[in-house]
Formats: structure tokens, sequence, C-alpha cells
């Protein structure tokens, strides 16, 4: 099929999000990692590129941003989603701005719209500051990000030194009036050469609204949740074909892994409430993996009966994971973490396991590269944000979920095993 819209995000957990927030409206939507080194072929409605560009240097995040969108056309796309984090996780130098206009550029336009607020998880936009819950961005955790800290909540400061043409804002008196109403308010900015539009919403009910004023912009860019009501409104005016509709998924053996590499608190709790389910787990020592390698956890492997989905985790609590820092130092704590649960996936796969569920958005990276996948059909949503999703390895189906590792209920395992 023709491909309808093409995405771009900025990484990898980012896509995953934006492609189960898109396929809640039941039409199919693909999710590449990286650009596809190949010209498309049978692409979905809904394609969407992970790049990993947040803090890229900005000419190497322009050329993989102008790279998609390149292939993206090649597939057919009209419209085009520029997605970036709900925390905008971007400074003054970053590069939300200039990516934004490099790709109106490309597609020769005048105006674009930047909506990073997801209500539903507490990032609102009013008078054009973000807010994290009930406080400014610049007064929440995100001031502390150790690669984008966030001094600023105010989206338009922000943004005026990341581009060359003018900025502006559709404050949410505007949007509260209506999809006609916020349509005049961009055609009154254009008509002033406002290039970049910040745009409020508080609200859920704000983001139908402008979805509905800006979908037949050719470049929109935002957060997930602006992106969300795209489909049905498509489908309903006629411009997507209603039979866009995703696939049945593949029947799959029952077969499973857990695999967790996130350290996060809400993975900590989703690991010790599927532990106290009595299911069979393995936990991963990052010091006896560092002087021992992974043949002690893939020879407990060998033992499991993948019915019962087995959980190898190396999530800890901070101090133990600490102490692995300060005898490993961070980053060769987390490779050695990730390429053991990377060869314990590739093991499981080679012992039968069809479904695999896995915690931590790195730890995804690493498992997603070990089984040689690019390409994944969005499924079944879990939780918010964290599709099922289908793809091929070697020849074999396979369901694979990629959970970053704030996302999910406590009960997420069982939650994402049942979903099948
Ligand atoms: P999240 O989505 O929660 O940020 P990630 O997988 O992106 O999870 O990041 C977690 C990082 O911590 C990974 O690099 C992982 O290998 C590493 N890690 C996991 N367990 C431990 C541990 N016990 N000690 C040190 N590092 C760990």
């Amino acid at each position: 099929m023709t491909t309808f819209m093409g995405c771009i995000a900025d990484d990898f957990t980012g896509a995953s999000d934006l492609a189960g927030l898109l396929a809640r409206s039941g039409v199919r939507v693909s999710l590449r990692i990286g650009v596809p080194d190949e010209p498309p072929r049978e692409t979905a409605a809904f394609e969407v590129i992970a790049l990993k560009i947040r803090t890229s240097p900005v000419d190497e995040a322009i050329a993989q941003a102008r790279a998609a969108l390149t292939w993206l056309q090649a597939a057919g796309a009209q419209r085009f989603f520029w997605k970036y984090c709900s925390t905008f996780d971007s400074t003054p130098t970053g590069n939300i701005g200039p990516v934004a206009e490099a790709l109106m550029q490309d597609l020769q336009t005048d105006q674009t719209i930047y909506c990073p607020a997801f209500p539903e998880n507490g990032r609102s936009i009013f008078m054009g500051n973000l807010f994290v819950g009930e406080q400014l961005l610049s007064e929440s955790p995100m001031k502390d990000h150790p690669l984008t800290p966030m001094r600023d909540a105010n989206l338009m400061r922000l943004l005026v030194p990341q581009v060359s043409r003018p900025v502006g804002l559709a404050n949410r008196l505007t949007v509260a009036k209506g999809a006609a109403a916020l349509s005049e308010r961009l055609a009154e900015l254009a008509a002033e050469g406002v290039a970049h539009v910040v745009v409020d919403a508080v609200s859920d009910d704000d983001l139908p609204i402008i979805a509905d004023a800006c979908r037949d912009m050719p470049l929109m860019t935002g957060g997930s949740a602006v992106a969300m009501p795209l489909p049905d409104l498509y489908i309903a005016n006629g411009t997507l074909s209603a039979d866009a509709v995703r696939a049945t998924p593949p029947v799959l053996e029952g077969k499973s892994i857990l695999l967790s590499g996130s350290c996060s608190a809400m993975t900590r709790a989703q690991v010790a409430t599927y532990a106290a389910t009595g299911a069979p787990t393995c936990r991963l020592d990052p010091l006896e993996l560092a002087a021992s390698g992974p043949e002690a956890a893939q020879a407990w492997l060998a033992d499991q009966d993948l019915s019962k989905a087995p959980l190898i985790y190396a999530t800890a609590e901070p101090d133990m994971v600490r102490i692995a820092q300060d005898k490993l130092g961070v980053a060769a704590a987390g490779e050695i973490v990730e390429q053991a649960l990377a060869a314990c996936a590739r093991a499981a796969l080679d012992q039968g396991a069809r479904r695999f569920v896995v915690a931590g958005g790195e730890t995804s990276g690493a498992v997603t590269q070990a089984l040689d996948v690019t390409q994944l059909d969005i499924g079944v949503e879990i939780a918010p944000g964290v599709p099922w999703t289908y793809c091929v390895t070697g020849g074999t189906q396979i369901a694979l979920t990629l959970k970053s590792g704030n996302f999910g209920a406590q009960t997420f395992f069982n939650d994402a095993l049942s979903a099948l």
C-alpha cells in the first residue's frame, strides 16, 4: 500500500510511543529502526522511522532527518510528522527547530506547528509555556537532565535561537474556539510571515481540534499525542482509505522470554511483581558477568521451559547499580548487561521463543540489534505508549514488545503476556 503519512522520531522509544498511539485507530503502522538501506516496498499507511538524533550535532541530525524524509517520500507519503519528546528535550542549541526548518525547506512549506503537549501524561502548554504536571518545565526534574537540562519553559524563547524565521503563538483561547478559529489564526500568522507556531494544548479535548486544523499541513511537529487523532480524521474525510487497517496478527507459539535491563523505579516494581507470581527468574550481576561472561545465565536459560515465560533481569536498586558502576565504569557496566541480555535473547530464539518482552530503552536497542530486527508492525497496545509489535528475524516470525523505563503498570509483564 502507498504510505499516507511519514513520521520521523528523534529517538527509539519515542518512535514506538508515536507508532502505538497512531495504531490505536486500527490503521496499519510500521516502525523502522533507522533509515532503511533498501528502497521502500510493501509499506504501511503510516510509517515511523526511529532515528537517534536528539543530542547529535545539528548537521548530523539534519542529514539523517532529510534521508528519512527522502525514503518516506519514495514510499508515497504526502504528509509528514516530526516527533520529539513531550518535555521538548532541546536546549537553545538543540535540533528540534533546525530539523523542522530543513524539512520545511525540502517540503517547500512556509509554516509548521510545535505541540509537544501530552495531557494524559501531564504535559501541557499554556501561553507557550510547557508544564510537567503542575510545574513549569524549567522547575521540573527536567531542569537537571544530564544531556538536555531544560532551564526555560517558554517554547517560543527556546525556538528563536534554533531557527532563522519568525516564531509565534496560537494560544489556548483560540484553540478553545475550535478548528476553524485555529485555522484562521494560523493563516493570520502566515500572512505576517510567522513560520514556526507554538500551539497551546492543556487538555485531551484540545488535541483533535489542533489535529483537525493542521491535518493538511505538509509538516506537523510535536509529541505523539497531537498525532493520535490524525488517522481517524483522515479516514472520516475520505483522504485515507478505510481499508488501511492493520492485518490480523500472526498466531505465534506461546514460548516467551522476558528480558529486563531497565533500573527505573517502575521497572523495579514490575520485576518484583512478576517474581512474586512464582514465575522462573534469573538475576544478572554485572560484576559476575564481567568476571565470567553470560554463560551461567545461558545455562540457566537452557534448562527453562519457555512456555512458563522466564524472566532474566539485571534490574537493580540504585545502590547496587552504583557499586557496579564504581567498579566497572558507567558505560562498561551498561554495555556488559546489554550484551548479556542480547545474547540471552538470541539463545532464547534458538530455543523456540517467539514472544519477547524487553524492558529498557538502551536494552531494547541491544536486543533488536542482536535479533537483527529492522522493521516492526505495530499491534495491540499493552499500556499507553507500549504496543506489541510483529517482526521477522532470520525468516522466523516473532512478537516483540519494547518498554521504556517508566512506562507500564506494575503488572506490566503479565499484562504483556495476556495481551497476545
Ligand atoms: P531505561 O529505559 O529505564 O532508561 P535502559 O535500558 O535505557 O533503561 O538503561 C538502563 C541501563 O542500565 C542499560 O545500559 C543497562 O545495561 C544498565 N544496567 C542495567 N542493570 C544494571 C546494573 N545492575 N548495574 C549497572 N548497570 C545496569
